[in-house]
């Protein structure tokens, strides 16, 4: 009888160790599995391809991340020391998709070699020189877009009306990519606030602002371009735009099918319609 109470107390444990075992399993497995996939957020070096494109692409060899620790810029002239590059190739448990590179500005961000160091030695192309050509055939890292640097107003100290202005100052594309705008604070009646406004059609998305971002978690921070933008949708033009009113204007509304009747008027006439002059 107790032979019998023993086995089927072990049999219980066996099958309790079986299921923690395969719950673990499912658990690892998904992690893994996340992990595997990485983050959308992650920043690529310059010259990146659109991100799917580059995951296909990129395999994996490391020779970026090579070139830009050992970039001449990257060694203490001093102690002849190497500092810790910018780009790093993501390992298990951090959000990049593992194995390939990816960067962290808070940590260590892209200086913006004007060489470049870190394309031309890509092998897949999955960091595509031609994109960072200049119209002189000549590498220019300011057309790198590895992503564009967002402003949270609200933990931006400047917007609280102190002064500072480390964003502005560390930007290397100064006055430029961010520019400072002076405006009254009238809290006080007597002082500016000096506000930093980044410019995304300069901004690279390099992260030397986030680096330099005095507040404890950065106020200005890089995010991939596509989740850093909004889309207002092709149905809106500028009026005060010539070119994109030949946008609109290359529309041909005669192309479009349609079973009511069109109105003659001109869409000047609706506008002005009830207007008294
Ligand atoms: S351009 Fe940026 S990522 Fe490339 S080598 Fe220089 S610091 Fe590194
Ligand atoms: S050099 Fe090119 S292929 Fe190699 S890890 Fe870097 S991006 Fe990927």
């Amino acid at each position: 009888m107790a032979n019998a109470t023993n086995d089927r107390r072990k049999f219980m444990v066996k099958t309790i160790q079986s299921i923690g075992l395969a719950t673990m399993g499912g658990l690892l497995w998904s992690g893994y599995a996340i992990e595997a996939k990485g983050s959308p957020l992650v920043l690529r070096p310059p010259g990146a391809l659109p991100e799917e494109d580059f995951r296909q692409a990129c395999v994996k060899c490391g020779l970026c991340a090579e070139a830009c620790r050992n970039r001449e810029s990257n060694i203490d002239k001093e102690t002849g020391e190497q500092r810790e590059g910018t780009i790093k190739m993501a390992k298990g448990g951090e959000e990049a998709f593992i194995g390939t590179p990816f960067f962290v500005p808070r940590d260590v961000p892209c200086y913006m070699c004007d060489d470049i160091p870190c394309v031309p030695v890509c092998p897949s192309g999955a960091l595509d020189m031609p994109s960072l050509l200049n119209e002189k055939g000549e590498l220019d890292i300011n057309k790198a877009t590895m992503g564009l640097a967002v402003l949270h107003k609200e933990s931006c100290i400047a917007y609280w009306g102190l002064q500072c202005d480390a964003c502005y100052r560390a930007c290397p594309l100064l006055d430029e990519a961010i520019t400072l705008d002076y405006i009254k604070n009238d809290r006080t009646g007597k002082h500016a606030f000096l506000l930093p406004n980044v410019h995304s059609d300069i901004c690279t998305g390099c992260g030397l602002c986030e680096k330099a971002c005095v507040t404890e978690k950065p106020a200005i921070f890089v995010l991939p371009r596509e989740y850093a933008t909004g889309r207002p949708g092709d149905h809106y033009v500028k009026g005060w735009d010539k070119k994109d009113q030949q946008r609109a204007g290359q529309r041909k509304a005669e192309e479009i099918e349609t079973h009511t009747k069109r109105s003659d008027e001109k869409p000047v006439d609706y506008l002005n319609k009830g207007i008294e002059y």
